[in-house]
């Protein structure tokens, strides 16, 4: 048996490295920052986190045209580190979930969000607002090693050099150690995997000609430019 066309993986390069990280899975994750639930007004403040995922081609690299997606009005970032899995693992308790950590990047986690709020109020789920094409740019992975304290970094995100995020990861309400045992509750987290570790405060729209940088200390920054509108039909 012989494929009928061939599938490519999303790949992001690896800092230091000529090799590729190919792109698994992408998970992403919601209400990690205090300061962005008070923003987004959403929900109790004591509710835990929780989880989504964005297609795995929905990854881009730095440097990447992101076309304007269809269909939105209010299209923002999320500035966002993202983990890269190296190692398979199931359970995985507290202590030991950094030994599935392949290394760190600078990500965006793109929304429609006027799309995710009516997916809110008519609850249904939110694949309208999050899980569309190119809407997880992921900057160069750097290896755990190379990365230093990723815990203790700050990041910035900003649009045209105005700076419009700025966090520390250690403000996250779940560390990543604790992102990861809590979703090998839930999935075999495998190599290749890639997870959005959530947004802080600042979130805000984009328009056409923007560019989009993501810095975290210890890291590669990240850069995209948002294009014009694709042609998409439009009503
Ligand atoms: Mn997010």
């Amino acid at each position: 048996m012989t494929l009928l066309f061939s599938l490519t993986a999303s790949t992001v390069p690896v800092v230091g490295s000529d090799r590729l990280f190919p792109v698994r899975r992408v998970y992403c994750v919601g209400r990690n920052y205090l300061d962005h639930v008070r923003e987004m007004r959403e929900g109790d403040e004591r509710d835990k986190p929780f989880f989504f995922q964005k297609p795995p081609d929905a990854v881009v690299g730095d440097g990447a045209r992101v076309p304007y997606p269809p269909r939105t009005a209010d299209f923002e970032f999320e500035g966002e580190l993202v983990v890269a899995v190296g190692a398979e693992g199931v359970d995985v308790p507290v202590e030991r979930a950094l030994e599935l950590v392949f290394g760190y990047a600078a990500g965006i986690d793109l929304t429609r969000r006027d799309r995710q709020r009516d997916c809110r109020e008519r609850q249904v789920a939110w694949e309208a607002g999050k899980s569309f094409d190119a809407s997880a740019p992921c900057g160069p992975i750097t290896p755990a090693a190379a990365a230093g304290d990723v815990g203790a970094a700050e990041l910035r995100l900003t649009v045209d050099g105005a700076v419009r995020q700025h966090t520390r990861i250690a403000h996250m309400i779940w560390n990543v150690a604790e992102i990861l045992a809590h979703l090998s509750m839930d999935y075999r987290l495998m190599p290749g995997d890639l997870v959005y570790t959530g947004t802080p405060a600042g979130v805000a729209a984009l328009r056409p000609g923007n560019e989009v940088r993501v810095d975290i200390d210890g890291l590669t920054p990240l850069t995209v430019t948002i294009a014009e509108r694709k042609n998409h039909a439009t009503h």
